[in-house]
């Protein structure tokens, strides 16, 4: 009887600690500096979506490029390790000049939005465009690991436990010599829609890639990646990190495919690398005209690797982008077709045929929405109620909070959690903290063992978060 005292105490107890919470996060709602501090210190669980290369700052490219004493055009800011031309100049001579600090500042515009006025250049423009340019300072094993410490360091001074980062596309030479009259018959089989003939060429294309060794290729890659997570400690008792494979969707289809079942081989054989992603500007030429091949190819690939996961960038368009018609049909093909477990931004979901099914679909087959708001607004100009976030909550779709490119963006997990809180009034302290644990949910870990321990901790660190918030804020 006493226990039972005690026990219902306890949860009244519990009870009234979440109301308070629930009465404080309201309170402070419409005050940024203490929600930033509010997010900030609160556990955020995961970051499903962002890209390793445009998530680390620029500071830390200029670094690199400044210290190797590359040169740097002058006029149009582009950096090489050789003299292209009269404008050229080393780092160390801008040094000598005294205007060193000048053009460092002048590359942290061109390598990220800071300073953008949102006029003088087209945003999308730009924000793609700062990944060819920082490009030139990812080029060594010794960068990359710069980076990824970089992204561990920061996951870890917000609250973040774990990350899940695109981390690199992966070369392969062995997947030369391929015949290259498939790539016309794959666009050929697209132009007439006939799924059996796109699905005979790939079949043909994946068994001549098996005879050249891709494996060999996956197995090298795998090696390499393990040996740097290992080296550098990533996992450990605070922190745990996993990756995504990537393929572009900008090349030529045989190319896209090809890159494709090299990443999907690496993804099976390794508990490190989770997933296979697709990325690049959507509403690029080659992009739209290949989009339907490229769920093709997905859906090859997962009766071919069944235990491989893996997220899409789908819809992540909005109405100017490209044909009204263009946006209606992108999600519901990779989630129907291609099979994704999440969709990375999904924008255009207003703007989808039969959005409603989708949505239940979504809902009901547990395919989880990885939100990017921040990104959305600049490269989109898509934010508030034009955003389709209500719609992906009325229906019941998991979500999950994500940065996409915090470096480019100069942004972090804080920001996008302040960007929903602000914009959205009705999203509840509740609901936000559903999203936190969704992003364990629905990570891609493969060891059982690893996301239980990750929602453990993550259920400790909110127990923690909210009796010190409740405990400051009396
Ligand atoms: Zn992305």
């Amino acid at each position: 009887m006493k226990r039972l005292f005690l026990f219902a105490c306890l949860l009244g107890a519990l009870s009234g600690n979440a109301q308070s919470i629930d009465r404080y996060f309201e309170s402070i709602r419409n005050n940024r500096a203490e929600l930033t501090a509010f997010f900030s210190a609160m556990p955020k669980g995961g970051d499903l979506h962002h890209h390793y290369s445009g998530s680390v700052y620029a500071e830390t490219y200029i670094g690199y490029v400044v210290q190797q004493d590359y040169f740097i055009d002058t006029v149009s800011l582009k950096v090489d390790t050789s003299r292209n031309n009269d404008n050229c100049l080393r780092f160390s001579q801008l040094n000598s000049l005294k205007i060193l600090p000048t053009f460092k500042q002048k590359l942290i515009q061109k390598w990220s939005v800071k300073d953008y006025n949102g006029v003088s250049y087209p945003s999308d423009k730009l924000f793609f465009e700062t990944f060819s340019g920082f490009g030139i300072a990812n080029n060594s094993q010794a960068r990359l690991d710069t980076g990824i410490l970089e992204l561990k360091r920061r996951a870890i001074k917000e609250n973040v436990s774990y990350i899940e980062t695109m981390f690199t596309s992966i070369t392969c030479g062995n997947t030369g010599g391929i015949d290259p009259n498939f790539n016309s018959q794959l666009l050929s089989a697209q132009a007439q829609g006939n799924e059996g003939l796109a699905m005979s060429i790939l079949d043909k294309v994946f068994q001549q890639l098996q005879a050249k060794n891709v494996k060999q290729c996956a197995a090298t890659f795998n090696n390499e990646l393990t040996a740097m997570h290992n080296r550098l400690h990533i996992d450990d008792a605070n922190f745990t990190m996993r990756y995504q494979n990537y393929v572009t969707r900008v090349v030529q289809p045989l190319d896209v495919f090809k890159n494709m079942v090299v990443c999907f081989e690496s993804a099976n054989t390794s508990p490190l690398i989770v997933g296979v992603n697709i990325v690049a500007p959507e509403d690029n030429e080659t992009s739209m005209r290949d989009y339907w091949l490229h769920m093709m190819m997905y859906k090859f690939c997962h009766a071919r690797y069944p235990s491989v996961k893996y997220a899409m960038h789908a819809g992540e368009l909005t109405l100017g982008t490209v044909k009204p018609e263009d946006l209606s049909w992108h999600i519901n093909a990779a989630v129907r077709t291609a099979g994704a477990s999440r969709i990375g931004h999904g924008v255009d979901m207003p703007y989808e045929k039969d959005s409603y099914d989708l949505l239940r679909h979504m809902a009901s087959s547990n395919t989880a929405i990885e939100i990017n708001l921040y990104s959305n607004e600049f490269i989109l100009h898509v934010k508030d109620d034009a955003h389709p976030l209500d719609l992906y909550r009325e229906f019941g779709v998991p979500i999950v909070i994500c940065t996409d490119d915090a470096g480019v963006l100069r942004s972090n997990l804080t920001h996008q959690y302040l960007l929903l809180a602000t914009r959205y009034p009705d999203v509840s302290y509740r609901e936000i903290k559903d999203y936190a644990f969704n992003s364990i949910e629905y990570s891609f870990i493969e060891e059982k063992t690893v996301k239980d321990n990750l929602r453990a901790d993550l259920k400790m660190r909110f127990e923690r978060f909210e009796r010190e918030v409740l405990n400051t804020h009396k």
